[in-house]
């Protein structure tokens, strides 16, 4: 009979491997993946950088990038929060307030080892709530959201936004039900990756505080499911002009850019997917503005991590024939909208001074 600490560590394993399953996309979870032969990095792409090693039977990986361009890894939970995103509390609470990220549970099936969805049924769940969201309209909760988080705010109606009052769902209970700006996020051959949600208040202009019966905050800003690997795609706010493009990586961001310097503006959810965003083809985009979020530096790397990945995908479009200019906001710790905020006011003022 096999030693009970072999099993027990089979089983962990397994559940790390079910806990990745279920965070990460079918897309990046392939053969290669599993057997733990290198491949494209789940977090910051490439080709064959990764490598999910099991290690210490935590779910563990390398890459040779993901920190900035030098070599990092972790355990499972590490790879599930990098990925989406989430901070390690949010995930702790995902995972049923567990101690350790994955309880064992001998004999039987764990839970965690339920089927993931498959990539058709993630498909059509963002497709279903992009098609059950309505187009914004003057007036709704989207735009007085939009036109309190950006004074003055005049922009063509957006074609990638939508509104809808969503059930808010957490730990298989509805929380709340919310107006929800539905953003859709397009990778470069324009398919639909991930519906990106930003939960709003149902009486004031800004977002929603959610909180449950516990007291634990929720996030307003969350993406669904996402059907395909979200590298190179942005929620495409407004049409391209004169083959000028500018990139941000949030929606408030973008639009503060579009009515500072009149570009039109497309967003990536976050500083990572900026630094991996690809120019579609076919639109005539020749020159890329990017509008960096100028965050505080991060002590463990001496960079600040907005303008860090701002510079890789500069260099990147620099290198692939794209004319490039990087904006920075003036201020420290701050990005476009309190720059547009701060420009706005001055605007305003200027225009009350009466001329002697
Ligand atoms: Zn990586």
């Amino acid at each position: 009979m096999k030693d009970l600490s072999v099993i027990v560590a089979a089983w962990e394993s397994r559940q790390w491997d079910a806990l990745i399953a279920e965070y990460l996309p079918a897309g990046v979870l392939t053969d290669a993946f599993w057997s733990g032969r290198p491949c494209p990095c789940p977090i910051c792409g490439g080709k064959d950088r990764f490598t999910y090693t099991r290690n210490r039977g935590r779910g563990d990986w390398v890459c040779r990038k993901c920190n900035d361009g030098s070599p990092s890894g972790g355990d499972g939970l590490e790879l599930v929060r990098r990925y989406t995103n989430m901070s390690y509390s949010e995930l702790k609470r995902r995972l049923n307030g567990a101690s350790s990220p994955t309880p064992l549970q001998l004999p039987g099936r764990p839970a965690s080892l339920r089927k993931p969805l498959d990539s058709e049924a993630k498909r059509l769940r963002i497709e279903s709530q992009w098609a059950s969201a309505s187009p914004l309209s003057a007036g709704d909760h989207a735009m007085r959201y939009l036109a309190a988080r950006i004074p003055g705010l005049r922009a063509p109606m957006p074609q990638a936004l939508r509104l809808s009052v969503q059930d808010y769902w957490y730990e298989k209970r509805v929380v709340g039900q919310y107006p929800t700006i539905v953003a859709q996020f397009t990778l470069p051959d324009g398919r639909m990756a991930t519906v990106h949600r930003t939960t709003l208040d149902p009486s004031k202009p800004e977002k929603a505080t959610i909180i449950t019966q516990d007291g634990e905050v929720l996030p307003a800003k969350r993406n669904d499911v996402t059907a395909l690997p979200l590298a190179g795609g942005a929620v495409r706010l407004m049409a391209p002009r004169n083959g000028e493009l500018a990139i941000a990586e949030g929606l408030e961001t973008a639009y503060a850019a579009y009515m500072q310097f009149g570009v039109p503006a497309w967003y990536c959810l976050n500083r990572v997917l900026l630094s991996q965003f690809v120019v579609p083809d076919g639109l005539g985009i020749e020159s890329v503005h990017i509008f960096a979020d100028f965050d505080a530096i991060d002590p463990t790397t001496g960079k600040s991590p907005g303008m860090a990945d701002a510079l890789s995908l500069q260099k990147r479009l620099r290198q692939a024939g794209f004319k490039v200019v990087l904006h920075r906001p003036k201020v420290r710790g701050t990005d476009f909208c309190d720059e547009w905020r701060t420009v706005y006011q001055l605007r305003q003022m200027s225009r009350h001074v009466v001329p002697a």
